[in-house]
């Protein structure tokens, strides 16, 4: 006996909503992003960019003691995925903590292998 229960589309994203913005990254092509990401990191390839002071840079007399310049480029020590959800302002930890959520959820419904949890998407949102 299959035991299926639907749950809408926006009912799941407004529960999970940073699962939402990981699938929505997906459709806009974030694996493609990964991926060339990695390509780079592999070629040997690093990201970099501009030093900017902030009040953290200064001491108690206002003089800059980071020992970094504004007209130099520091390389950024992120991993593609950092910067994927960075991009796609994803919250990781909240994420991560939805996944945790979900399964519990998904694992709480799914007592008998034939019960079934559907997303079902919504034609309104395209
Ligand atoms: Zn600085």
């Amino acid at each position: 006996m299959n035991n299926t229960r639907i749950i809408a589309e926006q009912e799941w994203a407004k529960k999970y909503p940073e699962a939402a913005k990981v699938s929505e990254a997906k459709l806009k092509g974030s694996q493609a992003i990964g991926a060339f990401l990695e390509w780079l990191q592999d070629q040997g390839i690093v990201l970099s960019q501009y030093h900017i002071h902030t009040d953290d840079c200064l001491d108690l007399d206002g003089r800059c003691e980071c020992g970094m310049f504004e007209t130099l480029l520091y390389s950024i020590h992120k991993s593609p995925d950092d910067l994927l959800f960075e991009y796609f302002g994803i919250d990781r930890q909240k994420y991560n903590q939805e996944q945790e959520a979900m399964l519990e959820e998904i694992r709480e419904y799914q007592k008998h292998p034939c019960d079934n949890i559907t997303i079902e998407r919504s034609d309104e949102n395209g």
